[in-house]
């Protein structure tokens, strides 16, 4: 008996392993091969180069950051001057542009432009996606140049929207007036939208523009946003440089707790206080996490990178569905690699008392939650109730304008993705290219209507340290990194025509 037990043991076993060696062996490289492009030595040789100038380049990008476009959360500080100021600038800077596309404006200051496709065409329409508005700055006095002097100091262009957004959307517009000066027409349809107000969250910009053309019957076959960019060392085992073209977004809900219980005088405290019983509730709420899962874009995301990684890493993530466990641990272990995975609460404000020594018999505190796909909304405020249980406390949904579902997965395998996928290589050379999932909200989400795919992806090669600086202190672009953005959407646009 023992014999016949250790022979079906042994028999399992060895099935097993076989089992994982060949998805292992299945688990082959999704890159691709392809050779990059000299474009330095292109714009020297072809004539189609005429409008190339990088030093014009370079100034139209510190014009950009010069006007004051900030989208402050208090609307009353708005300024309408410096949004129209701003398109008279790209009017002037872009005259075949403007004068070739179709303009529309939405809520008078977002613009979208139309670039129409030859008549023939059979494709779809695309849609190129990038903000004029920027986040206001908080400390001026720790930035080394003024944020809004668009200083060009010799290799950086500095200011506010230096990275976030109008390297990406001066790069768009560059390449368009390069290709208009060729004489080039796409051979489809090309949308560029121009939000002014992305950082509160596009609802008078690009969710009314994603409405007005839903009207009209427009669908497109990809629409490309920020999101990601090509970045190195976050991913610690890939040790090439990794481009994440964003496939899905996490939803985004703030939760409200207020806790009502007895006031007082403070010499004679109850056991349990107002703020005592909402701390911990927020503790209760760090401890228990909802559950982390791999989802589908983070097991597409693996599936990409996998293949790249060392043998003991390709074993574990071509087998990702037997070692699920151990895979989550060891990314739950970074605050990056584990919002990909999880949904994420963090407390962000909490407020009560007015005086020491009363006993205030209100307290307040938001928590906000950032929501991987298969988790959602309703799902978090049940979690939350559930994890409180506590009479005196309310839980409600905040139901501010940033509030979203998880976004849609859109697909890694499109002839879109492709493009993309190959742009990338023909610009960047030999770097890593990768579906993955975004951790924060863009306004590419006001599309998922009237998009076969979504992706989300700014042509920059950027270092964690890098990130900070997008809405940190002294944002700043180099030179080098925005004429390669403009270099990848010219090559871009002539890729999407060619396909
Ligand atoms: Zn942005």
């Amino acid at each position: 008996m023992i014999k016949k037990f250790l022979l079906f043991i042994t028999i399992s076993l060895s099935t097993l392993l076989i089992w994982m060696i060949w998805n292992m062996s299945s688990f082959s490289s999704k890159q691709i091969n392809i050779d990059s492009i000299d474009f330095l030595n292109i714009s020297r040789v072809d004539s189609t180069f005429i409008g190339y100038d990088p030093i014009k380049f370079t100034e139209n990008l510190s014009e950009a950051i010069k006007y004051k476009t900030i989208s402050y959360s208090d609307s009353s500080l708005f300024e309408p001057i410096q949004f129209l100021s701003f398109h008279k600038f790209l009017e002037r800077a872009y005259p075949l542009v403007f004068s070739n596309l179709e303009k529309s404006n939405f809520s008078n200051y977002s613009i979208l432009l139309k670039w129409n496709g030859n008549s023939e065409s059979l494709h779809n329409p695309i849609l190129l996606m990038a903000h004029m508005d920027v986040v206001p700055v908080e400390n001026q006095d720790s930035w080394t140049n003024f944020p809004f002097s668009g200083k060009i100091d010799g290799d950086y262009v500095w200011g506010r929207g230096a990275i976030d957004d109008k390297s990406s959307l001066i790069a768009i517009l560059e390449s368009l007036e390069l290709l208009l000066y060729s004489g080039f027409t796409p051979n489809r349809d090309i949308y560029i939208a121009i939000g002014h107000d992305e950082e509160n969250s596009g609802r008078n910009g690009n969710k009314l523009i994603s409405e007005s053309l839903r009207n009209e019957g427009v669908y497109f076959d990809m629409v490309l946003d920020e999101g990601s960019v090509l970045t190195e060392g976050i991913i610690s085992s890939v040790e090439k440089p990794l481009a994440v073209i964003g496939i899905a977004e996490k939803g985004y809900v703030s939760i409200e707790l207020t806790c009502n219980y007895g006031s007082g005088h403070s010499s004679m405290p109850d056991k349990e206080t107002t703020i005592g019983k909402l701390s911990k509730a927020i503790v209760k709420i760090e401890r228990n996490r909802m559950p982390s899962k791999l989802t589908a874009p983070v097991k597409k995301f693996f599936s990409y990178i996998g293949p790249e990684m060392s043998f003991q890493n390709r074993f574990l993530l071509s087998n990702s569905s037997f070692f699920s466990a151990s895979i989550l641990s060891k990314l739950n272990e970074d605050p990056i690699t584990s919002a990909m995975v999880g949904t994420t609460a963090a407390p962000t404000i909490i407020e009560g008392g007015l005086k020491s020594n009363v006993l205030p018999s209100m307290a307040r505190a938001v928590i906000n939650y950032r929501i991987r796909q298969g988790d959602s909304i309703n799902k978090v405020l049940k979690h939350v109730e559930m994890i409180i249980n506590d009479n005196d406390i309310s839980v409600k949904v905040l139901n501010d304008d940033l509030r979203a579902e998880p976004s849609k997965v859109s697909n890694p395998e499109s002839p879109e993705f492709n493009i993309i996928h190959k742009t990338i290589n023909e610009i960047f050379g030999d770097v890593i290219v990768a579906p993955g999932v975004i951790l924060a909200t863009t306004d590419s989400r006001h599309y998922q209507k009237i998009a076969k795919n979504i992706y989300r992806f700014m042509p920059i090669q950027m270092t964690s340290d890098d990130l900070s600086m997008v809405h940190g202190s002294n944002e700043k672009i180099s030179i080098d990194s925005f004429i390669t953005m403009i270099h990848f959407y010219y090559q871009l646009i002539k890729n999407i025509h060619a396909s």
